[in-house]
Order: C-alpha cells, then sequence, then structure tokens
C-alpha cells in the first residue's frame, strides 16, 4: 500500500539535500514525469546521516531522461542507468537516474525472457531491453512505482522522497522501521537471497553501517544469511571482489568484519575477505582498517591498492625473508615474493592492472626507505606512488615493525626544502 508521509512526520531537514539532485527531478517533473530521491539517500536523510550520493528514481525511460540534461550518458548493460552530470574535474558530481523496474520473481522474469510479448509486459506497457543472444534483460524491464519499490532489498531502502513537496513514499513501512532501527529484507529473505545473493553482503555492509544507530538485522532477515551463503558461488568473482571492497572502504570496515564474525559468515565469501577478517586484529592490519575508516570519516581518498597492501604484507615479508635466507638478493627476493603472493592470494587479477600495480611499487619502495644516503631520498619524494609508500611505512612503524624515528625522518624530509634535506642526508650515519 502507498503512503505518503509528510515532512511533518518524517522530519527530513530539506537543506542536507543536494541541489543538484533536486534539480534532476525538478527538471524531470516539469517535463511531465514522477521523479524522486530514492533508496540510500532517503534512508540516511531519515536517521540524519549525511549522504554519500543522492539516486533518482522516476518513470521516464533511459533516453527520455538523456534527452532533458546537457551531459547525461546512459551507462550499463545488465542495468541501464543515466549519469546526469554537474561540474568538472575533481569537483564533479554524478546523480544517477534509474527508471522504475518492474519486479519480477524468477518464474515470471523467465517467461519474459521466454516470450517477446507477454502478458506481465504488456500489462504494465513495459519495454523490453534485449541483450545481443536476444535473450530479455530482467532487470530492464520498466514497471510502476509500486513495483520498483518491491524489488528494492531493505524497507529502509525503498522510500522515495520527492524534495518539492518534501513527501515521502513509503511502501514497505521503511519510515517504522528506520523508527525502530530494523533492517528488514522486503519479502521472504531466502527467496530475495536467492534471487540475487550479493544481498548477503549487502545485509552484512548495512547492519556494519547502521550498527552505531542501535539498527539490528530483524530475526527472519538475519536466519537465511548462513545456510544462503552457499549461493554466492554462483556469482561473478569480479561482483564478490567490487562488494568486498564496498565492506572495507565505505568507513566501515571494523564494524563489517565485526558484523562478518556476528552473523557467522566469516569466512567463505571471497578468498582475500577470508584473509582480512583473519588477520583484521594483528596489529599492522588493524592499524590499515581503522586508518581506513578514518579517512572515509573524513572524506579524504582511499585506494583499495593500499589496504590491500597492508592485508598480504605479512606474506610478502615472510617470502622476502625466506629468499633471502636462501641466498638470493634483496631486490630479485622481493620482486620474487611479491610474484608468489599475486598468485596464491589475488589469482587472475587481469582487468586490474593498476592495482596490482599500485600494490607492487608500495611494496617494492619499503626497502628503499633504508637508504638515506646520496641523492636516493630526493629522487623518492619525487615518485607519485611515493604518499601510498610512506604511508604505509608510517603504519608499520605504529605497528611496532620499524623504528619510529625512521618515519618521522622522512615525513620531515618529505615536507622540507632542498637545502635543509641535504642536512637531514649528511647527518645520517
Ligand atoms: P550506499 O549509501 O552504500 O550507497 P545505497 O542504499 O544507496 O547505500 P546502492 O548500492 O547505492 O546502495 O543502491 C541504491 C539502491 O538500489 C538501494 O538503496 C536499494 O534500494 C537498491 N538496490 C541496490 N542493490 C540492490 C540489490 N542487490 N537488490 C535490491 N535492491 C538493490
Ligand atoms: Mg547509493
Amino acid at each position: 500500500k502507498r503512503v505518503e508521509i509528510p515532512v511533518s512526520v518524517h522530519g527530513i531537514d530539506p537543506s542536507l539535500v543536494d541541489e543538484r539532485a533536486v534539480n534532476v527531478v525538478r527538471t524531470l517533473k516539469q517535463a511531465g514525469f514522477e521523479a524522486y530521491v530514492v533508496g540510500g539517500a532517503v534512508r540516511d536523510l531519515l536517521v540524519g546521516l549525511r549522504p554519500k550520493d543522492f539516486d533518482v528514481a522516476t518513470n521516464a525511460t533511459p533516453e527520455q531522461v538523456k534527452g532533458l540534461f546537457r551531459r547525461a550518458f546512459i551507462i550499463g548493460r545488465r542495468f541501464r542507468i543515466v549519469h546526469v552530470v554537474y561540474g568538472r574535474g575533481r569537483e564533479h558530481e554524478v546523480i544517477e537516474v534509474s527508471t522504475f523496474r518492474a519486479y519480477l520473481d524468477n518464474a515470471a522474469a523467465e517467461q519474459v525472457a521466454g516470450n517477446e510479448r507477454t502478458s506481465k509486459s504488456e500489462l504494465a506497457g513495459m519495454k523490453h531491453a534485449v541483450d545481443s543472444t536476444g535473450r530479455v534483460l530482467r532487470d530492464n524491464v520498466w514497471g510502476p512505482q509500486e513495483e520498483d519499490a518491491v524489488r528494492r532489498d531493505f524497507t529502509i531502502n525503498a522510500m522515495y522522497y520527492d524534495p518539492e513537496t518534501q513527501i515521502v513514499v513509503d511502501y514497505h513501512h521503511g519510515l517504522k522501521d528506520s523508527k525502530s532501527r530494523t533492517l528488514r529484507m522486503i519479502g521472504d529473505a531466502a527467496t530475495r537471497y536467492r534471487e540475487d545473493p550479493v544481498r548477503i553482503i549487502r545485509a552484512v555492509r548495512f547492519a556494519a553501517k547502521l550498527s552505531p544507530l542501535g539498527f539490528k538485522l530483524e530475526p527472519k532477515t538475519a536466519g537465511p544469511l548462513v545456510k544462503s551463503q552457499k549461493l554466492l558461488n554462483d556469482v561473478p568473482q569480479s561482483r564478490l571482489f567490487d562488494e568486498m571492497l564496498k565492506l572495507l572502504q565505505t568507513g566501515h570496515a571494523l564494524a563489517s568484519i565485526e558484523q562478518l564474525k556476528v552473523l557467522g559468515l566469516a569466512t567463505g565469501i571471497y578468498p582475500l575477505l577470508d584473509v582480512v577478517v583473519e588477520r583484521g586484529e594483528q596489529p599492522f592490519v588493524a592499524a590499515a582498517l581503522k586508518d581506513t575508516d578514518r579517512r572515509v570519516g573524513e572524506g579524504k581518498p582511499v585506494a583499495p591498492s593500499f589496504l590491500l597492501a597492508c592485508v598480504l604484507w605479512a606474506d610478502v615479508r615472510d617470502g622476502w625473508a625466506q629468499r633471502l635466507q636462501s641466498g638470493q638478493h634483496s631486490h630479485p627476493a622481493l620482486q620474487d615474493a611479491i610474484e608468489d603472493v599475486f598468485h596464491a592470494r589475488i589469482g587472475d587479477v587481469s582487468g586490474r592492472g593498476k592495482l596490482a600495480g599500485d600494490m607492487r611499487e608500495i611494496w617494492l619502495m619499503q626497502p628503499r626507505f633504508d637508504k638515506r644516503v646520496g641523492s636516493t631520498p630526493f629522487g623518492m619524494v619525487e615518485q607519485p606512488r611515493f604518499r601510498a609508500s610512506f604511508d604505509f611505512m608510517r603504519l608499520r612503524a605504529d605497528a611496532g615493525e620499524i623504528d619510529e624515528t625512521l618515519a618521522d625522518w622522512w615525513q620531515e624530509f618529505s615536507m622540507a626544502s632542498d637545502e635543509v634535506r641535504q642536512d637531514m642526508v649528511d647527518q645520517v650515519r
């Protein structure tokens, strides 16, 4: 049932709504379409968090949306959406606009896939997007707002906010659940995990993100999680990798690891994530996770290469030491140790070349921090990956792996004038 909630009840502060999202909604409405801020932004506004991005949902098709904005791009094949872009360079902002989708359970999806004109699609006046094999892409079947709400995951993620009228549209008691701090899957949780097993990881992520506010997974939502975990075996590795990064890089890494343990999902979601959970309490990895959460909290950028380099450092260090012992020279020993770690832990890194390259550089730079003679330090600070490598070394010092004074020296050196730098180098030895 559709419920319209006025501002006097939901209390969203309109000044927290991104003006570009407001502009997108206004433009769509002026063109005669329905449009709302939707999903995570509405949830965050309701509980008093500042949304990190704003999504808009509309009954306009991607082509119609694109036609209304100067800089708008249709992206995605499996799930076509429009990116409306404002501003340029580092300050640019993207508002994601998605068309209301029909909710298709698996049976309905197969029916649509097998038949160009099904009763279901005719009923809702939907359009099909067809992939190269002629198969209908279930996620691109348009539908009314009511169905768009059903196919979303959690009740608190399925609300629509009109910034002009300040009305929140709620079909699944999302407001009540957000007030009672309940994370509840829409519909039958086990079925929804089967439809898309990534929702299992999303449950962990939102439980972690919202736990400081007192949110808990509702028992029927948490209940089937462990039994459903094996469904993740059928999810492409690349999607699991991305979801792992969202667990670790959206400011709630420590809380996510905590939730994985509490919920009985500490192993088996993704191999690298197993390693993170396993090592989460080792001083160096714990420091890296804490530092990542802090940085995200302060609005600073974080790179997956940095965190993963931290998580896998113990393997690199051990392999390196072993090879040194068997008489190999330092640099090739480190290089070979790094290759071993990529083999054992990351596997196929195709498409992740930059990530692997950045990790490699951070690791390969570590022994060079010991060489504080001649022109070496001057060259070091000019390296593009100096900052990341230095931050990495600083964490090693924090964790007691190397001398704190070495990190201090480099900190000072990196910020000093050339003259002072020369003095600093002269004083070493
Ligand atoms: P965040 O603040 O982390 O971005 P979010 O709720 O905005 O959280 P997104 O991944 O940006 O999460 O997705 C936007 C919205 O799309 C969600 O709020 C939810 O309504 C819907 N959604 C996303 N992924 C799924 C999914 N796998 N199954 C069902 N609904 C989903
Ligand atoms: Mg979002």
